[in-house]
């Protein structure tokens, strides 16, 4: 079979030379006459995998040296405790809620210390990002923490947050190594692989060396950020074959260029698909444009038995997985960096021939 167009948020594609390369290194990889899966973690041929998988990320982000890049599991959502076990040293923490995952963070950490929404989008149903300055935040707090694209809304951060002196916490899952970011105006990023960066089970934190060591002192040893930079993110055994995977997927994003140019990618992409949806009214974006995605556009026809047929039907045509997250309904078309720009081409095509084929009553 042909592989299809698969719009999923995560897990989501991957670049096909990454693939092609992994079955090719599948059953023995280079010299080492066995498979990345069954290495031993501490063999030389592997250490040289993962220290390459973060240079590599290291470079095409160009992250700063005062930084610590860890491998981790357990996904963003272990993260979304890691933050305030790793990060509460007062036990105060601000939240901007811009969706669910931003919410399921505040509320993990509301079980840590005194953990404030200072600003949502909810009352708008989340169809932008919600307006902050400086006193937004309460200036003791211990740090500020915002999901940087919304997976499930499609929505995104134009500008950084100006937080002043307190650390800025990102959630980038659905964003990272789309386009360049200046990590420095961060404190720590983290993000769950599975939407851009390698298949699930590898987390990647990022983080400025000043905020570790403060971990309270119940946090579990495996969430220890101090811990894992200590031990080159191998006090255990880590997802080695998702992070030579996430080594892979940065060599090819190297190679066509770095995060310049796969944000020009992106950007032709999502423009594709935002001016179709804003040259006609038989779909509606429900998003904010000041706010756009550039990674999972949301559009819906305004009539739920529509909604699924398109989803059906475009199923059925080989652009799979465009139906919205469960809790907002609708269309979702995530288009990460996998995503060859024929994917959206054929989706627009698909589009403009359903409405035609399915007028509104
Ligand atoms: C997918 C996603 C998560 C959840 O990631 P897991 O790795 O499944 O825990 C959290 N935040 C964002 C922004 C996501 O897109």
């Amino acid at each position: 079979m042909n592989r299809v167009f698969n719009f999923s948020a995560g897990p989501s594609m991957l670049p096909l030379p990454v693939l092609e390369t992994a079955a090719a290194e599948l059953v023995c990889y280079k010299d080492s006459g066995m498979s990345v899966m069954e290495m031993s973690h501490r063999s030389p041929a592997y250490e040289e995998i993962i220290t390459a998988a973060q240079a590599t990320l290291r470079s095409l982000m160009q992250i700063p040296d005062n930084y610590k890049v860890l491998f981790m599991q357990g996904g963003a959502s272990t993260q979304f405790a890691c933050v305030p076990l790793n990060l509460m040293k007062t036990g105060k923490a601000d939240y901007v809620l811009s969706g669910q995952f931003s919410t399921k963070a505040y509320k993990e950490a509301l079980k840590y210390g005194d953990a404030q929404a200072v600003a949502s989008s909810k009352d708008e149903n989340f169809s932008k990002i919600p307006a902050l300055t400086r006193d937004t935040f309460r200036p003791d707090t211990d740090y500020v923490h915002v999901c940087y694209n919304n997976t499930i809304y499609g929505t995104k951060y134009n500008a950084i947050p100006d937080t002043g002196d307190i650390p800025l916490v990102a959630d980038m899952s659905s964003c990272i190594i789309s386009e360049p970011v200046d990590v420095s105006k961060f404190g720590v990023i983290y993000a769950g692989a599975q939407k851009n960066m390698a298949p699930a089970g590898v987390t990647v934190v990022i983080v400025r060396e000043d905020l570790l060591g403060n971990a309270r002192p119940e946090t579990p040893s495996m969430l220890d950020w101090k811990l894992m930079a200590d031990n080159d993110s191998m006090y255990n055994t880590p997802p080695c074959y998702s992070i030579y995977m996430l080594k892979l997927v940065c060599e090819w994003v190297q190679s066509i260029g770095g995060l310049e140019a796969m944000k020009k990618r992106n950007q032709e992409k999502a423009a594709l698909l935002y001016d179709y949806l804003d040259s006609q009214d038989y779909y509606i974006a429900p998003v904010d444009p000041a706010f756009r995605s550039m990674m999972n556009v949301t559009f819906v026809t305004g009539d739920a038995d529509l909604d699924k047929k398109f989803a059906a039907e475009a199923g059925a045509a080989g652009l799979k997985n465009l139906k919205g997250h469960r809790s907002v309904g609708g269309m979702r078309a995530s288009i990460y960096n996998a995503m060859p720009i024929e994917g959206v081409e054929t989706l627009v095509a698909f589009m403009k021939k359903f409405a035609a084929e399915n007028p509104k009553q």
